[in-house]
Parts: structure tokens; sequence; C-alpha cells
């Protein structure tokens, strides 16, 4: 298969892909709580504009405490209720966690099949997930392997996956038709290319966030408070808007 031709690289200050194409949205997640912080504003924006914006999370959010005496499968199903109430708060069409053990996410087949699965029913014009290949963010924070291994998971579903009808034909039977996506949008990126005006969603992005209560317990709320919309306006310094949301955006179509 010839490989398609390379664009000259995008604009860093985002005017190469501000028009997003119709349609449905799919954003695709290690954790319960990854959506909000990664990408609130823009979701809740989308699915203001009347989009149908889904999330699948990829792990049901089973370690996501410091406690010694947690029950795990209580906090997933406590983490599962917690992402219902903040997708309702945005405005999402609809949400589905994996059964996945959080900290155990691989980019395994059974994996990709379900994320190929959901593509092919939504038949989103937008996957948005977070960047796989960021793995430091200055010096003092790392990535998580779930949220690198979510991105990797979402790209490898979305091509060749998704669009191909010899990768996961048992879906065919399911009247899953392969489904090609037009564009990738990667938050929690090093190299974005491409800042989403957020302007008027800060407070819906930080009301949602603060639903997934098991984790903004003591002061963990706070920090969101202020290092959210601050990054927010960092962000939107740089097209001129109040608050804006970092991406990488691939258009495939
Ligand atoms: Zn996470």
């Amino acid at each position: 298969m010839p490989e398609p031709t390379p664009e000259a690289p995008p604009s860093p200050t985002g005017e190469e892909a501000t028009s997003a194409p119709a349609g449905p949205v799919l954003a695709v997640f290690g954790h319960p709580d990854d959506a909000e912080i990664s990408a609130g504003g823009t979701l809740a924006r989308w699915a203001r504009e009347g989009r149908p914006v889904h999330l699948l999370v990829l792990t049901n959010g089973d370690r996501g405490s410091e406690d010694p005496a947690q029950d795990r499968a209580e906090l997933a199903r406590v983490r599962r209720k917690e992402t219902e109430a903040a997708a309702e708060l945005l405005g999402l069409a609809g949400t589905h966690v994996l059964d996945v053990h959080d900290g155990e996410l691989e980019n395994s087949v059974a994996v990709r099949a379900e994320i190929v699965r959901t593509v092919r029913r939504i038949r989103p014009a937008i996957v948005l997930s977070c960047d796989p290949t960021a793995w430091f963010f200055g010096n003092r924070y790392f990535n998580h392997s779930d949220h690198r291994t979510a991105g990797a998971a979402a790209l490898d579903a979305v091509f060749p996956g998704a669009g191909n009808p010899l990768f996961f034909a048992e879906l065919i039977a399911e009247r899953l038709a392969p489904w090609k996506v037009s564009e990738v949008w990667l938050g929690w990126t090093n190299e974005p290319n491409h800042f989403q005006d957020v302007t008027g969603f800060i407070d819906l992005k930080l009301k949602a966030l603060a639903e997934h209560r098991s984790q903004v317990e003591g002061n963990m709320l706070g920090f969101f408070e202020e290092w959210l919309p601050a990054e927010a306006v960092e962000n939107g310094r740089k097209i001129g808007v109040q608050h804006a949301e970092a991406f990488r955006v691939l258009r495939l179509g």
C-alpha cells in the first residue's frame, strides 16, 4: 500500500485546524476523569453545539486511591457513577467504561476490538484521545502508562482497524461496517498544533471534574481549580482568546 504523502508541518499558531469536521465525536481515555482534565472544555463545547459526543473509558479506575483498605470493586462502582454524573453535566450523549483494571491497560487486540466496535457504532468524524508519545511533562511529572496506552490503542483502532473490513471482520456480522475517522485530536501533548477556544466552558469543565468526588478529596479540587484555568489562560493567549485547550490534531480524511 502506498504511503500517504506527508503534509507540510502544521502551523504552531493553531490556524491550520480550526474548523473541526461536523458529526459525532468519540473520546477515548484511560481513566474515568481523564476526559474532563484533558479536554473537558472542548467536549462540553461540542456537546453544546449539538454534536453527539460519546466517551469510552478503557479502565475502571479501581486503583485511584491511596487507601490500602480501599475495596477496589466498590471504587470501580463509585467511579462508574461519577463518570455518568460528569458526562451528564458536560452534555455527553453516552459513556461506556470497560472493566479493565486501573494500571493494567494494554494495547491488546481485545481492547482495540472494543474501541473499533464503538467507532463503527457511533461513526465519529473525530476521535479524541491523548498523545501516546508524551512521556515527560517538564521535570516533575511523567505520563501514566494507562494514558500513553489509551492514546496508542485509540490510534491503532482508528487506523488501520476501524476502516478496514479485514480487521475485526466478526463485527460485520453485528452489522458494524468499517468506518473511516476524519480527524484525531490528541490532548496531553508536547506537540500541540491546535488551540481550541473553550472560553465560557472552563467552569463547566471544573464542575464536571468535581463530580469525580473520589478523586478530588482533600485539596485536590483546589489544585485543579488553580491549575486548569491557568493552563487554559496560557493556551488561550496563543490564539487571543480567554481560555483554550491544546491538541495535536491529525487530519486523516
Ligand atoms: Zn488518568
